[in-house]
């Protein structure tokens, strides 16, 4: 059984099957509530520094994975390396 944890980039629902892939080899989904396609995370570590500094921003605030993992459709393993390497005294 596959467990698919992506949400649709469009309804955010998480009611999506495999549907092909793209030409460059990722694997597609589409969404069985809005019918359209979504892409498996694009670049799952190619954030860009702008978009890595915003997450982490928000992690210093919040300090909440999962809803960073919500608002930035981010994976929570992600955030925890690059916190990791922004935050060589962190205590975790
Ligand atoms: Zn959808």
């Amino acid at each position: 059984m596959i467990t698919i944890t992506l949400n649709c980039r469009h309804c955010a629902s998480e009611n999506l099957v495999r549907h092909g892939r793209t030409a460059n080899g990722k694997q597609r989904y589409l969404c069985r509530d809005c019918q359209r396609s979504s892409r498996e995370n694009p670049e799952p570590n190619g954030y860009t520094p702008a978009a890595r500094e915003q997450i982490l921003r928000a992690y210093e605030e919040r300090s909440s994975l999962r809803g960073l993992e919500r608002t930035f459709q981010v994976s929570r393993k992600t955030v925890s390396v690059w916190i990791k390497k922004s935050m060589p005294h962190s205590q975790r």
